[in-house]
């Protein structure tokens, strides 16, 4: 096989590093492998990772990793730039950012990133993850011919991706969609990796379940799935605050449409997606009639083909 060809897609999480090898327009991933997202040592850390993880990914099927000349990053957000170059401020990565309380091991404020990526390959093209899942599914998946959508992951975090008239928002960091850390509670029990207390992700995301219920989510997911009162309630509560979070999207964007992911998601979406479309539907009809909460149609792959979706919107 020659590798003139093959371009690294990297989907960077707040709980693992996923890298597949896509070769030249096709869709097919080809020697895929994820590990959990590297959160000690020097903040190079990351990138360190990721770069070894394309080596392994290319010694698999038998390239040489200087052949791979484009990398396509789709990342956990925020980001800031430093000398015009994306670093991740991530709060389920950086623990510097909201401090000891948080509970991760590093005082990591940002990590290099795309600086580091460049010096290896010659084209790096570094989006937002949900930004880059939202042009995925707007591409390949359940949000294709719909110009006034979103895309919605429910994981380690909160992440949304937004497109209004057919164009999808950006905002001056690459920012744009960061909904998870708006405020909508005083619940002094939720500490986000933002540094907020009683945002949306503190209260509702993966990492947020585990320390609020000392549970984490697919046990309670689970619990609530097999009939625990307990359990169900509270993802009940989860919903209503998630579900409050989406209908704030549909009427503040006029949105027509919106695909749900992510690892708290996906395994549970039959449970979950009738809970929030509950806190959508019938409220304010005049602009939430018609609006659809669904399924992302890449299902568990949409991360793999958001890197994909970077390096061809880039
Ligand atoms: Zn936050």
């Amino acid at each position: 096989m020659t590798a003139t060809n093959l371009k690294a897609c990297i989907d960077i999480g707040g709980t693992k590093v996923a890298v597949s090898l896509a070769r030249g327009d096709g869709l097919e991933l080809l020697a895929r492998r994820s590990e959990p997202t590297v959160r000690t040592g020097p903040p190079e850390a990351l990138a360190v990772q990721v770069m070894r993880m394309v080596d392994q990914a290319c010694a698999e099927i038998g390239v040489s990793p200087a052949s791979i000349e484009q990398a396509g990053v789709a990342s956990c957000g925020p980001f800031v730039r430093v000398a015009g170059m994306v670093e991740i401020a991530a709060p389920n990565i950086c623990g510097g950012i909201a401090g000891p309380a948080r509970g991760l091991p590093n005082d990591w404020r940002s990590v290099p990133l795309e600086a580091l990526l460049r010096q290896r390959f010659v084209r790096v093209c570094v989006a937002n993850d949900c930004v880059a899942a939202l042009q995925a599914e707007r591409r390949w998946g359940a949000l294709q011919g719909v110009d006034h959508c979103a895309y919605v992951t429910w994981s380690t975090g909160i992440g949304v991706g937004l497109c209004v008239d057919g164009h999808v928002l950006q905002g001056k960091n690459g920012n744009a969609g960061h909904a998870g850390h708006m405020f909508v509670s005083d619940n002094d029990d939720a500490l986000c990796g933002c540094g907020n207390i009683g945002d949306v992700e503190s209260l509702v995301a993966g990492n947020a379940i585990a320390r609020r219920f000392g549970v984490d989510a697919a046990t309670l997911l689970g619990r609530a799935q097999a009939g625990d009162t307990v359990a169900a309630a509270r993802v009940g509560d989860l919903c209503r605050v998630l579900g409050r979070a989406l209908y704030n999207l549909v009427v503040t964007l006029d949105l027509q449409r919106i695909s749900l992911g992510g690892g708290v998601f996906w395994n549970h979406r039959h449970n979950l997606l009738p809970q929030l479309r509950s806190h959508v539907t019938g409220r304010c009809g005049a602009l939430t009639t018609g609006c659809e909460l669904v399924a992302a149609g890449l299902g568990e792959r949409v991360g793999d083909y958001a890197a994909l979706a970077v390096l061809d919107a880039g």
